[in-house]
């Protein structure tokens, strides 16, 4: 097929997103909430287009990473609730409050800063507690030796009059870990988990509205872990091992063109650093699509793309804007053809295998640069 889109793109299947949206709302049933991870631009796919059918679905809340990201949303219509998952300076806490946006509380000294710039405003910051159970990265310490002064300060936030304690939430560090070390750890982060929850509720003497934990793999695999929300982001994009679990499916295949053709006598070096030479009469074609397009250089000469005569080799180093693939005795593929990167032909996960990464990574790899078109 002869594409008139031109360069590189990204296609976004929307109604694949309301068929996920649908599956996984028929696991987690009618009384659990639903937050959509739609950080780093909602995995690569654009946070305003999937935040809004998000919103138009029903779901229940939002997170993104950054106050930024909050803002990009909450400017082109999204007004449904929105978490932060990451740090904000507290310089910023006036601006949270106008414009309805939770943020996680991590720690006392955050807690403390949020609290007296909201006062100085004049106003209540919503704001989801994290508390870490064994993922050792943002969160209220509470293991054995600091469970006291993790549950105290927990509860101290709590009753400060600047914050609006509404949720409580900690991130599994080995959920999507299928073997029984991961199953292990699992169940201690959960079981840690409830324990600050009934300590902290029992001090404080109220309940948070919402109790949250479940990402991808415990969604799928967890549902004892389902609580008050789940928090999935891969799945509901419909990739990796716990999407095919569900039957989900992917929302983005990801196109080229061929922009040039010519034939190589044999001995012919392509690309920088001469790491391929052809061995025989070579008809090589140039696509537009380089590392700076998010094809990752590790993958040079050593991974395929889908013509439709079949795959093509792509042949010598990635460079920033461009790549070669080799066409001979790809007839039907001319200056102008289609090259699907991956899609229907060739999945995004195993891409990402070829590449020895994870699918999170290569979606978020996709530079500004790709347009991405909706359907
Ligand atoms: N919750 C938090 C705190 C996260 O950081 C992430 C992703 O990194 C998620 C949920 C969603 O994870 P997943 O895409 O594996 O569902």
């Amino acid at each position: 097929m002869k594409s008139t889109l031109k360069r590189t793109w990204a296609e976004i299947d929307l109604d694949a997103l309301d068929y996920n949206y649908q599956t996984i709302r028929s696991h987690i049933g009618p009384n659990t909430k639903f937050l959509g991870v739609v950080k780093a631009d909602a995995y690569g796919h654009g946070s305003v287009q999937i935040a809004s059918r998000l919103q138009d679905l029903g779901a229940d809340y939002l997170a993104v990473s950054s106050i930024d990201e909050a803002m990009e949303l909450r400017f082109n219509g999204i007004t449904m609730p929105i978490l932060i998952l990451g740090h904000t300076p507290k310089e910023q806490v006036d601006r949270l409050i106008c414009f309805n946006i939770t943020q996680a509380v991590t720690c006392k000294a955050k807690a403390d800063e949020y609290n007296q710039e909201a006062l100085k405003y004049g106003g209540t910051l919503k704001v989801h507690i994290k508390v870490d159970t064994g993922m050792s990265r943002l969160g209220y310490l509470c293991n054995d030796e600091h469970f006291d002064t993790g549950v105290e300060g927990i509860v101290e936030a709590c009753q400060w009059p600047g914050l609006q304690a509404e949720g409580i939430f900690t991130h599994f560090a080995m959920a999507d870990e299928d073997n029984p070390v991961g199953r292990e750890y699992t169940h201690a982060q959960f079981a840690l988990f409830q324990k600050v929850i009934q300590a902290v509720e029992s001090k404080w003497g109220q309940r948070f509205a919402i109790h949250h934990c479940a990402n991808t793999g415990a969604t799928v695999d967890y549902p004892e872990t389902y609580l008050d929300m789940v928090r999935p982001g891969l799945l509901l994009y419909g990739y990796g091992a716990y999407a095919k679990k569900w039957h989900l499916k992917p929302l983005m295949t990801m196109k080229t063109t061929v922009s040039t053709i010519k034939v190589y006598d044999p001995g012919t070096h392509v690309s920088y650093g001469g790491i391929y030479t052809t061995d025989k009469k070579t008809r090589m074609g140039v696509i537009p699509y380089g590392y700076a397009d998010g094809f990752l250089r590790s993958l040079s000469n050593r991974c395929q793309l889908m013509s439709e005569d079949g795959p093509v080799q792509q042949r010598g180093r990635i460079c920033m804007d461009m790549a070669m693939i080799d066409l001979t005795d790809k007839w039907h593929v001319d200056v102008g053809s289609e090259i699907e990167i991956f899609g229907p032909h060739q999945s995004l996960d195993d891409w990402a295998a070829l590449a020895g990464t994870i699918p999170y990574e290569i979606v978020c790899a996709i530079s500004k640069r790709v347009p991405r078109y909706y359907y």
